[in-house]
């Protein structure tokens, strides 16, 4: 599975976002250490709070089949109305939950900017650019399961 194959899943997760209130679509694709792939998309709610980010629509499908370790997550989004989307980074409380389950220093964020996402079927490598990021990088001193262990 390449980086640009995983951004074309997360476009793909996009595609399914629920978004009626603030038409701001987003897609991930979760990359377990096994080469499986969770998809996830923002589904929003008329309350506001119970909204969910598409990272952790993903995040807890894999939990909950029972995939707890990952390799990579890739992360696109923007407004339903844009033909290129502009870089999208995980909210904080996506980051914290990435933080639970990814290893910081090696869990890898991969961040697309996209052109053209109005014929995603001919969506090319040139139509993206990347954003490499650990965890650690966008989750720096970050609270996890560690914090709690005692050695
Ligand atoms: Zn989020």
């Amino acid at each position: 599975m390449t980086d640009f194959e995983l951004v074309k899943l997360a476009l793909e997760a996009r595609e399914m976002a629920y978004t009626p209130y603030s038409h701001h679509k987003v897609g991930a694709a979760l990359l377990c250490k096994d080469g499986t792939v969770f998809k996830g998309c923002n589904v929003e709610n008329a309350g506001y709070t119970p909204t969910n980010c598409a990272e952790r629509t993903a995040v807890f499908k894999a939990v909950s089949e029972g995939y707890k370790e990952y390799e990579a997550i890739a992360v696109v989004g923007g407004m339903d109305n844009l033909k290129d989307l502009p870089l999208c980074a995980p909210c904080g409380v996506c980051r914290q939950v990435l933080n639970e389950f990814g290893d910081p220093d090696t869990f890898r964020i991969i961040l697309a900017e996209v052109k053209n996402v109005d014929d995603l079927s001919n969506i090319t490598q040139d139509d993206v650019k990347m954003t490499n990021k650990t965890l650690k990088e966008i989750l720096p001193l970050g609270f996890g399961p560690k914090n709690l262990y005692i050695e």
